[in-house]
């Protein structure tokens, strides 16, 4: 009798479980847990970043089953994982295009790309597109390739009147506008634009850090953030019928997903998704008792980086740092500025500003530039020599890159440990980020533009909340 009924919810669980062939998706959420069942109330086996590329392996109605690239297997709400569509990295030439071990070309060729060849896109890294190619992942210069969808990738629009372009780039024409929560057909993707599919056979182009993926944006708002006001029971469904996850002890930091007749749903410090009753949670600002140290890069007569165009490093980097301090301050932290004008200062100086006033942080604002103009992506630094606690600069350089890669459209450029002055003359936890290169006349045109200076305004101080929130 016993082997009968494990015979039949054998059975049971193959019905309901769908088996894929390595598809993989990515954390839409920063510290999310991964649990040893398909159940919330089931252990948590480790805590998830943001952006956390996972392979799922099967799935149920609610939960997909991923193996992290650790090689730990888990259970993930569907709802935290956004799976992309799969791509193709095209040669669109009538020449050769040599596959490489790394993204440089001074590295090994293990093999070429035919004209009209296509090769299964992963990623984008420090400007070469990662492809499958014989088992094993390998890099081709974007500069040279296309990239295209192998089926359609919905997005959606995150602000009203969007505008659609004839051109992928900021000085092409409009040809049409679209809303917040419109969803759209993407049919390629080029230097950080998505051509999109319009009525009548047409196509155009959105730039993608109007956009994202990820479909629960459509159904929810923002993060809100909450405080707990007692000791505060969280439980598997929005009501005291469901079990009993955890109870969290009051004082709590907990963020808020949504609200449901009363009952908010929401993430814990540990990462345990559940429903508590809204009557005993606060308002709170993440930020709140944190002073932060700003420092546009640059000044007076240090112009920094000169753009395709001509315009200065020092004044992008200032319009971006009053960006992030509002954003910041509303988050409830007090922010100070290395510089308030346009003036020099050392970067010894801005360094020791950060441990006289005694900041929990400093972020330095720069932007890049190459002689290659080709080159386009972002990347944040730490620095190891000197420091207290060399963990801190990682974490914090960590925590931004991977919310301000979520951007669409922002390419990844690495988490560089590098002896610069300024992340080197200090105590206090700091980290740098070059936002995109000035020199690739594209990226030029998006750094300038203030939508996207407020975008990724929002994502460093959401980076900076992650990195209070995992100390
Ligand atoms: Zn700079």
């Amino acid at each position: 009798m016993k082997k009968l009924i494990l015979l039949i919810t054998a059975v049971l669980s193959m019905s309901i479980t769908t088996a894929y062939a390595d598809t993989a998706g990515y954390t839409n959420i920063s510290g999310i847990a991964l649990y040893s069942d398909a159940d919330y109330t089931s252990d948590v086996a480790v805590k998830l970043s943001l952006n956390t590329r996972l392979t799922i392996k099967s799935e149920n109605d609610d939960w997909y089953n991923v193996v992290t690239q650790d090689g730990l297997n888990g259970w993930i709400d569907k709802y935290f994982v956004t799976v992309p569509a799969e791509k193709y990295v095209i040669n669109p030439s009538e020449s050769l295009i040599n596959i490489r071990t790394s993204p440089t070309t001074q590295s090994k060729i293990v093999g070429q790309l035919n004209p009209g060849e296509k090769a299964k896109y992963v990623d984008t890294f420090h400007s070469w597109h990662i492809i499958e190619y014989e088992n094993n992942e390998y890099y081709v210069a974007s500069w040279l390739t296309d990239l295209e969808y192998g089926e359609a990738q919905k997005v959606y629009l995150l602000y009203d009147n969007t505008y659609i372009r004839e051109q992928p780039s900021l000085d092409s024409d409009v040809l049409s506008e679209g809303n917040r929560h419109e969803c759209y057909d993407v049919v390629s993707e080029k230097n950080g634009w998505l051509q999109v599919a319009l009525p009548y056979g047409q196509t155009g182009y959105v730039a993608g850090w109007l956009t994202t993926y990820n479909q629960n944006y459509s159904s929810e708002g923002e993060l809100s953030y909450g405080k707990t006001a007692a000791n505060l029971n969280i439980r598997s469904g929005p009501s005291e019928m469901y079990d009993k996850i955890q109870t969290l002890a009051e004082g709590s930091d907990v963020r808020v997903l949504s609200s449901d007749n009363g009952w908010d749903k929401v993430i814990s410090s540990t990462g345990v998704v559940g429903w508590c009753s809204g009557d005993y949670l606060s308002e709170a600002y993440p930020l709140s008792g944190k002073l932060i140290l700003l420092d546009p890069g640059h000044g007076g007569k240090d112009p920094g980086s000169i753009s395709y165009s001509g315009k200065y490093e020092k004044y992008v980097n200032m319009e971006v740092a009053l960006k992030v301090k509002a954003k910041l301050e509303s988050m409830g932290a007090e922010v100070a500025l290395t510089r308030t004008g346009d003036y020099y200062i050392t970067n010894k100086e801005r360094g020791r500003m950060a441990d006289n006033l005694n900041a929990d942080i400093l972020l330095s604002i720069h932007h890049n530039s190459l002689e290659n103009k080709d080159y386009f992506g972002l990347s944040t630094y730490y620095n190891t020599i000197h420091y207290k606690n060399p963990d801190y600069g990682y974490n914090l350089a960590e925590a931004i890159y991977l919310n301000a890669t979520t951007v669409k459209g922002v390419y990844r450029d690495g988490i560089l440990d590098r002896n610069y002055e300024v992340l080197r003359e200090t105590n206090t936890p700091a980290a740098l980020i070059e936002i995109g290169f000035m020199s690739n006349p594209v990226e030029e045109l998006t750094i300038h533009n203030e939508s996207f200076q407020n975008i990724m305004a929002e994502k460093i101080a959401d980076g900076i909340v992650d990195y209070f929130n995992n100390k």
